[in-house]
């Protein structure tokens, strides 16, 4: 069996989370990917900023973005595959943030089996982690 779970329709694309040369796991795409497409969104717990803050100290492995000055979500207990992307300082699809959601573009096409990435920048906590994304130009943390 090789079927794909289910997805959500704001799931653009068939998306497989394994083990990933980066970090931990990583998300990759399980189907062509076309430059500039939406490939998906995560959504998770609506929490303050404030509350974010601390979360973030708490625990080096977490997975906030900030939506505002005031409201952030929390992706830990999130299903979607795209919480597990990863950063690289030479990354393929990009972060937008609008209306209170988290979506994913494609920066260019992406190949089937390709891992998907993703520049952090400062609305992401991820603690004081090493970047081992291995591409030229890497700042080294995250
Ligand atoms: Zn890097």
């Amino acid at each position: 069996m090789t079927g794909a779970a289910p997805r959500p329709a704001y799931q653009k694309y068939n998306l497989k989370v394994q083990p990933s040369r980066i970090d931990g796991l990583g998300v990759f795409a399980a189907q062509a990917i076309a430059g500039a497409r939406k490939i998906g969104e995560i959504r998770g717990e609506s929490i303050s900023v404030d509350e974010a803050r601390i979360r973030a100290t708490r625990s080096e492995r977490i997975m906030i973005v900030e939506l505002s000055p005031r409201r952030a979500i929390d992706f830990s207990k999130s299903a979607d595959p795209m919480r597990y992307t990863n950063h690289s300082c030479q990354p393929n699809a990009r972060l937008s943030i609008a209306n209170g959601r988290v979506e994913f573009y494609a920066l260019r096409a992406i190949a089937v089996g390709e891992e998907i990435t993703v520049r952090y920048g400062e609305t992401h906590h991820q603690g004081q982690l090493p970047c081992r994304c291995g591409m030229a130009g890497c700042i080294g943390k995250l």
